[in-house]
């Protein structure tokens, strides 16, 4: 991961900010410069609600560099309220609560520490909301 851009994404990974564009109302998750539903270049920051559902989810076992400490995890898609489907790693989260359809909310957490002095990337993750 590189240091300078993903402290530049941190603020919108800890807030979930995505773009709406001002002239068709679509929103999109990350910040685009321009609308892929109507082409205008007005988008506005918006700050989503994180709460979504789970659309697809699988269990990683082999996970790429820097990542190999969380093993086993879940990864999924998540579908937000507001429309755009993210990928992002589960938390706090049990075998028995991972399904389709799920609905799951967004939480801050550490996912990536560069060695015991090094920095700590943190940023979204997701997990059950609970029931009732
Ligand atoms: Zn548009």
């Amino acid at each position: 991961m590189h240091f300078a851009r993903s402290w530049r994404q941190q603020s919108s990974n800890l807030r979930l900010v995505g773009s709406r564009c001002a002239s068709c109302d679509a929103i999109f998750f990350p910040e685009r410069i321009r609308c892929t539903g109507c082409g205008s270049s007005e988008l506005k920051d918006y700050r989503l609600s994180g709460r979504g559902t789970i659309s697809t989810v699988t269990r990683v076992f082999e996970a790429p560099r820097g990542f190999e400490s969380q093993v086993p995890y879940f990864a999924a898609l998540v579908e937000l309220e507001e429309g755009p489907i993210i990928c992002a790693m589960l938390t706090d989260v049990d075998q028995e609560d991972v399904s389709v359809g799920k609905k799951v909310s967004m939480v801050t957490r550490r996912i990536l520490a560069h060695g015991d002095d090094g920095p700590i990337i943190y940023a979204y993750k997701f997990t059950p909301e609970l029931e009732g």
